[in-house]
Order: structure tokens, then sequence, then C-alpha cells
């Protein structure tokens, strides 16, 4: 029974299977909406097909099984949602806020200063795509994706172009290089001006600061820190900032509960809510779980994936990290202790806490 309007969800990529560092997000969400008598959803991040494993997804959704996190609506795919995203980028367009860009990296890094997350992006664009040597360079837009989704679950992508993480798909020539490549523009959002009526009082800076529930006051300036950022990358993806703003509001999301890792994704997001004309949702940043290095659990950093064999002992790891204390006589008891922890949920024990130890 759900006597409150809260909405959560956990929303994994599919790219690898679910570590310690993924269960942490996956229960802090589920206990959070559980304790306030929300509903939680599960959302596949499918969206980067070429990184995508088949049958990660399943995969995943049998390990949540396995610790009683069940989805309460059927699960969406991303890879599914393309003429949602397509109609978000049509009123963005509308509005006059997004505008395609031929730059290169190399062009970015030439001219910009570092922000926070890589170069600054100059605006280059702003008022039109710059003449190029290269004869084939094409301004077209094609409201195509690059990489059509057949109608399965999960991710289709295929093997040959799971492994680059750079941006760059596989067969897809970067420019500058080959004289014979036709450069697909990316789009980028305006960060410098609301389209009419103006909204978003009590901002200050552009693009903005939230109130988060565990890391407190988080401000950037988009336009300063960051630049225009991509909505619809170069290789016909939309981009994760629009996608997860778009399903969000899809999914009346009220509560976002995720890892810290995420905080310098949130006034992006913010501000295509309100480019948007989207509800925000409330947004809690967990700690992340980092290895011995300091480095975030993931991938790319060999995570090992949740021990299946015991998942009460796992769940009393992933409570110990959330700072919830469990009485010992549930140790074992996999559906006892997660109601025990929806009861008791405490959040506030991890307040300004953005990264802790894994705990094997
Ligand atoms: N799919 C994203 C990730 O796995 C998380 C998105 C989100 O929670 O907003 O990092």
């Amino acid at each position: 029974t759900h006597s409150s309007n809260y909405r959560g969800r956990f929303a994994p990529s599919p790219t690898g299977l679910l570590h310690f560092g993924s269960l942490v997000a996956a229960v802090g969400s589920f206990l959070d909406a559980k304790h306030h008598h929300g509903i939680w959803l599960v959302r596949m991040e499918d969206l980067d097909t070429p990184r995508c494993v088949l049958g990660v997804a399943d995969d995943i959704l049998r390990t949540l099984e396995v610790f009683g996190l069940n989805s309460d609506e059927p699960v969406i795919y991303q890879s599914q949602r393309t003429a949602a995203y397509e109609d978000a980028m049509a009123k963005l367009q509308s509005r006059g806020v997004v505008y395609p860009c031929g730059c290169t990296r190399r062009e970015i890094a030439d001219s910009a200063v570092q922000g926070i997350e890589g170069y600054v992006y100059p605006g280059t664009c702003r008022s039109g795509m710059r003449p190029h040597p290269n004869p084939d360079v094409t301004t077209s837009h094609s409201t195509t994706p690059a990489h059509p989704q057949g109608a399965g679950r999960g991710c289709k992508a295929d093997e040959s172009a799971t492994t680059t993480h750079s941006g760059q798909v596989a067969g897809y020539l970067p420019m500058g290089e080959g004289a014979s490549a036709i450069r697909i523009p990316a789009w980028r959002v305006r960060t410098d001006r609301f389209p009419s009526p103006q909204r978003g009082e009590g901002l200050g800076e552009r693009g903005g600061s939230f109130d988060d529930a565990l890391q407190g006051l988080i401000s950037q300036n988009l336009e300063r820190d960051l630049g225009d950022f991509v909505v619809k990358r170069a290789d016909g993806l939309f981009a994760y900032q629009l996608a997860v703003v778009v399903d969000d509001a899809a999914q009346g999301i009220t509560h976002v509960v995720r890892g810290s890792d995420l905080l310098v994704s949130t006034p992006r997001q913010i501000w295509l809510q309100w480019l948007l004309g989207l509800t925000t949702p409330a947004y809690m940043h967990l700690p992340v779980a980092v290895n011995a290095a300091g480095e975030k659990l993931s991938k790319q950093t060999l995570a090992a994936p949740v021990d299946m064999a015991h998942p009460a002992e796992t769940l009393w790891r992933v409570l110990a990290f959330l700072r919830q204390e469990p009485p010992t006589e549930l140790a074992g008891d996999l559906p006892n202790l997660l109601s025990w922890a929806v009861q008791n949920w405490q959040p506030e024990r991890l307040r300004g806490l953005k990264a802790m130890p894994a705990l094997a």
C-alpha cells in the first residue's frame, strides 16, 4: 500500500553486473521510498547502447530480486524511449535554446579553460557552426538516431562496439583525421539564457544551486564552470543529462536518491527541467563506495559483482556502509533485515559524506 505521493527510482546503467557501490544506491533509494510509504521504480539506463552488454540488464534485475528489491511498476528501458527524447529536443529547439555544434574535442581543448568536467565549452557555435575546411561537413540534423533500437529488452549492443568509453562509437570516424568522414553535429543547450517567460527566480547563479538532503547547498555556474553542454551527441545518441530529466518527469519521480558522483550533474538536470517546464524533484546524494585506491567502485575499476551466495550478509554490509545499525539478531535474516531497515531508515547519519571505503 502506498499512502504517500513519494515516487523514487534506481536507475542503473547496464554496463556491468551490480557491485557493492551500485547496490548501495539501490538499497538507499529503496529504503528512502519505502520509509515514506512510496513507490520505488527501477529504470534501465541502456541509452548509451554501445557500452551496454547483452543480458546484463536481466542479470541486474535478478540480483535486485534476490535482495527483495522489486520495482513497483514495469521496468522501463531508455533504449525504448527515443521518441520521448526527440519530443524534448523538439521543445528545446522551438524555444531556441539548443544549437548544433561541430567542434572537435581538439578545437574545444585549444580554446577553452579547464572547468568542473573537462574543458569549458566557450560557446563557439552559438551563432552558427563555423565553416570547416572539410567539404563534407554537414549541418543537417537527422532526427533518426544512429543506433535505432530493436523491440527487445535491454541492450542490443553489438559486441564489437562495447568497449569504447570515449563517447566514440566503434566505426565512427572522428573528424579532422579522415577527409571523407561526414561530421554530424552534436546539439548543445545554452547555459546563458532562459526562454520566455522568465522562470527560476531565486537561482542566483546560472543553472544554479540546489539544496541536497545530505550534501547541503550545491552551487554551480553552468556557463562559467561547464559551458553549453551536449544534449544530443554527434553519434546520434541522446545525452544522459537529457534522458534522465525526461524519464524522471515521465515517471513522476518526486525524490532522486543516488550516489554523490552524480552531484556534478544535478545542476545541469535542473537547468533542463526549467527549460522544459518540468518539476524539479528533491535530491539526496549518498556517499559512494570507493576502493583502497580511493576510486569509485565501477566496472572500470574492476569492482567485484555483488555476492549472491550470501545475500543477507551482503545486505548487512550495505546497511553498515549506510551507517544504519540493525540489531545483531537480524543478521542472516534477509526479509526481516530489510523491513527493519525500511522502518528505521535514518539517512541523516550520512550527512556530508561523499565517499567511504566499501565494506568487503
Ligand atoms: N544511470 C546512472 C548511473 O548508473 C544513474 C542515473 C541516476 O541515478 O540519475 O550512473
